[in-house]
């Protein structure tokens, strides 16, 4: 089994059909993470006709001009949610730092309903990782998974001192920084994603398709000096070791198929 902890399925358009063949075919246990509430009822729609969907609830920090009026109407899908994401902070591509505000309140909106719920979150962190660290240690929240980060190795460091899982992408095929973290990760805090079909699009030229976790795992696997399987057999168990510790993720993953081993 490989994992994709960090993708947007509802993103697919027309490509989902050949997508979700893929995802089968591969066995990829996908997290497919939203960008807010609409984004959600489509990754919602997903996972009923895909066992390795698990559709998560976030408000992407792109959107979060959107909701920043309206929190009270993120609370029932936050509840549903067993996992919160993409949530976050975005200082880098979002240079208009008037949104910053909004940005932080919906972030925070989200974090005291993780904390509340004792739910782990999916984190954005770009140009922010060092503020978002001490939101995280402000709300007292440990189940975190960082998704793509690139940012400095000191505050790195920091999160990795703090427990936070890290999902590492396409860009260790390309970028030495990427690279040097995912050789830094320890083993029991290591996960794998693609950020598909959007994220790899600078990098591959294109959409990234649910394969792209192989090269990515080949990538990993390679900035350890190790093999693939070595590499998929450790993620598979820490999802196995962070779902086990919550009792609604292990509901919502139930359904996959072959179950969650790996312990
Ligand atoms: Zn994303």
């Amino acid at each position: 089994m490989l994992l994709d902890a960090h993708s947007h399925l509802d993103l697919y358009a027309d490509a989902l059909d050949s997508a979700l063949e893929e995802i089968r075919q591969h066995c990829i246990l996908t997290v497919s993470n939203s960008l807010g509430l609409e984004s959600y009822q489509r990754n919602l729609e997903i996972a009923q006709v895909c066992d390795w969907v698990l559709p998560i609830f976030g408000v992407h920090p792109w959107f979060a001009p959107e909701y920043v009026d309206r929190l009270d109407d993120l609370t029932k899908a936050i509840e549903q949610s067993p996992m919160l994401g993409e949530i976050g902070l975005d200082h880098h591509f979002v240079e208009d730092a008037s949104q910053y505000a909004a940005q932080r309140e919906v972030f925070e909106f989200f974090l005291s309903a993780a904390k509340e719920q004792g739910k782990v979150i999916n984190l954005h962190t770009k140009g922010a990782e060092r503020e978002i660290l001490d939101l995280l240690d402000q709300y007292g929240i440990r189940g975190a998974i960082v998704h793509w980060y690139s940012g400095p190795l000191d505050v790195f460091r920091e999160w990795v001192a703090r427990g936070a899982y890290f999902t590492i992408g396409v860009e260790v095929l390309y970028s030495e920084h990427i690279r040097t973290i995912a050789r830094e990760v320890p083993a029991e805090q290591l996960l794998t994603e693609t950020d598909n079909p959007g994220g790899p699009k600078g990098w591959i030229g294109g959409p990234g398709m649910p394969r792209l976790i192989v090269d990515v795992v080949k990538g990993v696997a390679d900035a350890r000096k190790t093999t693939a399987e070595a590499i998929m057999q450790t993620v598979q168990a820490n999802f196995a070791r962070l779902v086990r510790d919550d009792p609604r993720l292990v509901e919502a993953c139930a359904r996959f198929p072959g179950g969650l081993n790996g312990e």
